[in-house]
C-alpha cells in the first residue's frame, strides 16, 4: 500500500496489519483513531472494489481529501467522463439493453401458437417490427385455415368460409368435438379477414 500516493492528499492510512483486530471486528483506518470501521471508502483509482473502513467522521475526511480525478492526464479524463454518460457500464451491456424488443422482461409470446392474436402480440412483443409483416403474418394464417393462399379474392374467401362452415359444422359431423374446433378456426379466421377488409 502506498500511502503517499499522488491520487491521495494528506491521507494518513494505519500500515495494514492493524487494520483489524480480531475482537470487535474492523477499525478506522484513519491514523490514530481507534473507531469502528463502519464505513467503507474506495481504495482509489487502480484499486477499484478495494475499501478501506473508517469511522463515520474519518469517512468524511477521507472523501472530502480523496481525488480521484488526480493525476489522470487529459486523455484519461476525456475518457473517464465519455464513460460516465453511458453509467460506466460495459457497451455489450448497452447494446443489450438496445435489443431488447420493449422492455418486457420474463415474457416470451414469440413461440406461442396465437394466429389469431389473441395475446395482442402485435402490440407488445412485436411493436418494434414493421406493422405491415405482423399483419401480413396473422392474414396469412387466416387464408390457410381456410385452404386459401395470398391470392384468394374477397369472393373466394367468402365462397369458401361458407363451403368449412357446412361440411365441419357439428350438426354435420354427429357433434365431433374436433370438427367443433376446425369451425372456430375458420369463424375466427374470417372474422380477422373481415375486420382487415380482405373480404
Ligand atoms: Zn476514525
Amino acid at each position: 500500500m502506498n500511502i503517499k500516493s499522488k491520487y491521495f492528499d494528506a491521507i494518513r492510512v494505519k500500515p495494514e496489519k492493524d487494520l483489524t483486530r480480531k475482537d470487535d471486528g474492523p477499525r478506522c483506518a484513519w491514523q490514530g483513531c481507534d473507531g469502528p470501521g463502519t464505513h467503507p471508502a474506495p481504495r482509489g483509482r487502480n484499486h477499484e472494489g478495494e475499501y478501506y473502513r473508517f469511522c463515520m467522521r474519518h469517512v468524511r475526511e477521507y472523501n472530502k481529501s480523496y481525488n480521484y480525478f488526480s493525476g489522470m492526464n487529459d486523455a484519461e479524463l476525456k475518457q473517464y467522463q465519455e464513460a460516465a454518460i453511458t453509467g460506466h457500464r460495459p457497451t455489450w451491456e448497452v447494446a443489450d439493453r438496445k435489443g431488447e424488443p420493449s422492455g418486457r422482461k420474463g415474457v416470451n409470446t414469440k413461440n406461442v401458437s396465437d394466429p389469431f392474436d389473441v395475446a395482442g402480440g402485435s402490440s407488445g412483443q412485436q411493436q418494434k417490427e414493421p406493422t405491415r409483416r405482423i399483419v401480413r403474418k396473422v392474414e396469412r394464417k387466416s387464408l390457410v385455415a381456410l385452404n386459401l393462399d395470398e391470392t384468394a379474392s374477397a369472393a373466394e374467401i367468402k365462397v369458401r368460409y361458407k363451403q368449412l362452415v357446412k361440411r365441419h359444422h357439428p350438426d354435420a359431423n354427429g357433434g365431433d368435438r374436433a370438427s367443433e374446433d376446425k369451425l372456430r378456426e375458420i369463424i375466427q379466421a374470417y372474422n380477422y379477414l373481415k375486420t382487415a377488409g380482405f373480404c
